[in-house]
């Protein structure tokens, strides 16, 4: 089982990997800043890494290469191989779940625990201060895991205000509120309208695979894409969305609480 190690002896440890990884989303990102600010040997000897699904948006790719370039350091980007209708079809054509989560699992936690491989490692997982969640830990007896941001007491208010001052927040914030795959299931109503809106083909795309994937599954338990956006227009005609469509300034999206949805709880690896 992997063990917990102090920011302390993380900095005294150079017979170890240290490895953060990058999912796109906001707490990641301002953990990498953060460490260069705050921590410089260990930004110096870190291996970032994102390891890209193949169903990212382009909005995470701009981030990602905008987050580099401030870094001055190479994000690796790590792959399972295969594209997600290739899972699909490993997975006798049954669209990944909350309760059927092989998506994470095959794409996103087997290529990075090839990355470490055997090798000692110490992973830096952005949960912050004001969570109460776990992140992924592997179970790999040689990885252990450090959490920056709890020990030293940052909460959302400081994360965006780390990316304020550096790279901004990435740019689908304005309509989403994580990263991940573009037809994540994780996704709440406004968001799978968001995705149809800026990204039409995208949509069209989550829906195709919802029609292939058949088995009676579809993204959202019981209810077709279709559905779920006309209900979200619905919801949107009675005012019931909070700023959805307009650019929200970083103390907006403070206020929007993402994290009050307990289903983020359990898509931490895809969107830290
Ligand atoms: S972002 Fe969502 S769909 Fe993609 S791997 Fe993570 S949980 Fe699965």
């Amino acid at each position: 089982m992997a063990r917990n190690c102090s920011m302390q002896d993380a900095q005294s440890r150079d017979d170890v990997r240290h490895v953060l990884g990058i999912s796109g989303g906001k707490d990641s990102a301002a953990l990498a800043i953060y460490i260069q600010d705050h921590y410089p040997q260990i930004h110096g000897r870190m291996e970032y890494f994102f390891t890209d699904t193949g169903a990212e948006l382009q909005e995470v790719y701009d981030f990602l290469d905008k987050l580099e370039a401030y870094l001055g350091k190479e994000i690796v980007r790590l792959s399972s191989g295969r594209d997600f209708e290739h899972w699909l079809k490993m997975h006798s054509d049954y669209l990944p779940s909350p309760r059927q989560r092989w998506c994470t699992r095959a794409m996103k936690i087997k290529p990075f625990e090839a990355f470490v491989g055997d090798d000692p490692v110490i992973s830096y997982i952005g949960i912050r201060a004001d969570e109460d969640r776990e992140g992924y830990i592997s179970h790999k007896e040689t990885i252990q895991a450090v959490f920056p941001f709890i020990e030293d007491g940052l909460i959302r208010a400081d994360i965006f205000r780390i990316l304020e001052d550096s790279v901004g927040v990435p740019e689908y914030y304005k309509w989403r509120s994580r990263s991940g795959c573009f037809f994540c299931f994780f996704q709440r109503q406004d968001e799978w309208l968001g995705l149809k809106r800026n990204h039409p083909h995208l949509f069209e795309e989550a829906r195709r695979l919802e029609e292939v994937a058949g088995n009676g599954y579809t993204w959202v338990q019981g209810k077709t894409l279709d559905d779920v956006v006309a209900r979200a227009e619905e919801r949107e005609a009675a005012g019931e969305f909070l700023n959805n469509d307009c650019e929200m300034s970083w103390q907006e999206l403070l206020e929007v609480g993402e994290d009050d949805d307990p289903e983020d709880q359990s898509c931490l690896i895809c969107s830290l």
